[in-house]
């Protein structure tokens, strides 16, 4: 065997589609023509150099410089209103607010393009105007401290951070006979090298494109995508068949090798099946989130994809309480190590998925967020499928896989620099470490509890 270090080949994939840009830029252009000519002169006729200015994002670069500026290229500094007040303008753009629903948000929409457009980690610097703090994904931050990093630089190199996952039952001890063989064989494992796979969304069987776009990525990146048996069983590599117990039959009867099969619901006799006739595949059981594992993993069953909606909701609370509660559970039982726990809804942007593991999942899959990659447009709240609605842009699936690909190579340049600043080898690692996360609510309630005013400025 040899050694090949994990990369994720990136490659520019522009937006076929426009979109809004995120802010409008007001130009008074009887004060930017004097501002032009004192600047003309004071640099002495040099163009470029007077048009690159007050913008270095390119603007106002563009053929007739500020006079028709590049609205798409703002990133909303701020540096050329602040200099200029009197010619130049910055505001939101009404339109923009209208992408994407109420979790999946116009921000997280355009962060998504940007990523997966370039493939790059997007830095907002003093740009960034939100907030710092919120509900869901957001009442959670990461305690990551710059003194144990010097050398856990993942993103450019000099020490290599692991982000494979193992997916599968792991045995609770080895046991072994006089001679040195082990007595029980082991249970399957699918490592992965990077700890997302690809959910099922049944809006996808309407959109041949997006789907072939999603399997080629999925080959690319080396990680699986559910999908009903009906397609996975025509695809080789990187599907893995999500099956309901009453075609189970049928998937035995295929009599293909499925490095990981999901079942869509408990059925103890088509779980047995599946183990008894397909011995070399990991068998994942699909509960909702917010359904206990706790029996069935006390009973042997090692894998467990606990599906929320698109908004990350639980059957009674949202997905972060709910991942910590069942991490939790697991762990008192003493059975946590022996169980990989997946996890998919909700995750929109690169942040959730750290959180997501140090809540207590080993692995993520997406769903909405690939095909907002490929310039998906939500129509109305897309909580579940068949809701709301999603327009898919005409697209090449060789682009739109580019897009996935890119979108994947920048959340995990975001996740090693999350491992990298909490000085952490390996993803594994992170999984639970709860030490390293804080809440919102609870440092809010550590400083102002008691003091008037601030349960029910809470509320
Ligand atoms: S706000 Fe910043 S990025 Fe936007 S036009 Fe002004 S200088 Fe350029």
């Amino acid at each position: 065997m040899k050694y090949e270090r994990y990369r994720i080949p990136t490659a520019p994939a522009p937006n076929v589609a426009s979109h809004p840009s995120r802010f409008k830029v007001r130009v008074n252009r009887i004060q930017l023509a004097r501002l032009l000519l004192r600047e003309l002169i004071r640099y002495r006729g040099d163009l470029p150099l007077v048009l690159s200015r007050p913008c270095v994002y390119g603007v106002f670069s563009g053929p007739v410089g500020g006079f028709l500026p590049r609205e798409q290229l703002c990133v909303g500094c701020l540096r050329c209103t602040v200099e200029h007040p009197q010619v130049v303008q910055i505001l939101p753009n009404p339109s923009h607010a209208k992408l994407g629903d109420s979790f999946f948000d116009s921000d997280k929409v355009a962060t998504v393009l940007y990523e997966a457009a370039t493939g790059r980690v997007p830095v907002r610097g003093a740009g960034y105007g939100g907030g710092f703090g919120g509900s869901g994904w957001d009442g959670m931050w990461t305690d990551m401290s710059e003194i144990v990093r010097p050398t856990r630089d993942g993103i450019h190199g000099r020490e290599t951070i692991s982000t494979a996952v193992d997916i599968g039952r792991i045995p609770r001890a080895l046991e072994f006979d006089p001679a040195g063989n082990l007595i029980q064989p082991l249970p399957p494992l699918v490592s992965l090298p990077v700890p997302i796979l690809f959910d099922w969304m049944p809006d996808l069987a309407q959109e041949t494109t997006a789907l072939r776009a999603l399997r080629s990525a999925a080959g690319t990146l080396q990680t699986l995508m559910l999908e009903p048996l009906n397609l996975a069983s025509e695809q080789e590599g990187a599907s893995a068949p999500l099956v309901s117990p009453a075609e189970v039959d049928r998937l035995v009867e295929v009599g293909r090798r499925y490095p990981l099969i999901e079942l869509d619901g408990w059925n103890s006799s088509a779980y047995q099946r599946l183990r008894s006739e397909l011995p070399d595949s990991v068998v994942a059981i699909r509960l909702p989130l917010g359904q206990s594992p706790l029996d069935l993993a006390a009973h042997g069953v090692g894998v467990f994809h606990l599906a929320a909606d698109y908004h990350g909701q639980g059957s009674d609370q949202f997905a972060l309480p709910a991942i910590r509660a069942t991490h939790d559970q697991l762990v008192r039982a003493g059975l946590r190590e022996q169980v990989t726990l997946i996890g998919s809804g909700g995750i929109t942007a690169a942040e959730h998925v750290p959180k997501a593991i140090i809540a207590g999942l080993d692995a993520v899959a997406l769903d909405t967020a690939l095909l907002v990659a490929c310039q998906a447009r939500i129509v109305g709240e897309w909580r579940r499928p068949g809701d709301g609605g999603l327009q898919m842009p005409a697209f090449d699936a060789n682009w739109g896989a580019q897009r996935i690909v890119n979108l994947m190579a920048s959340w995990r340049d975001q996740l090693l620099e999350v491992l990298g600043a909490m000085g952490l080898r390996e993803l594994r690692r992170l999984r639970g470490e709860m030490g390293r996360a804080m809440f919102q609510a609870d440092l809010e309630l550590e400083a102002f509890a008691g003091i008037e005013g601030f349960e029910n400025g809470r509320g």
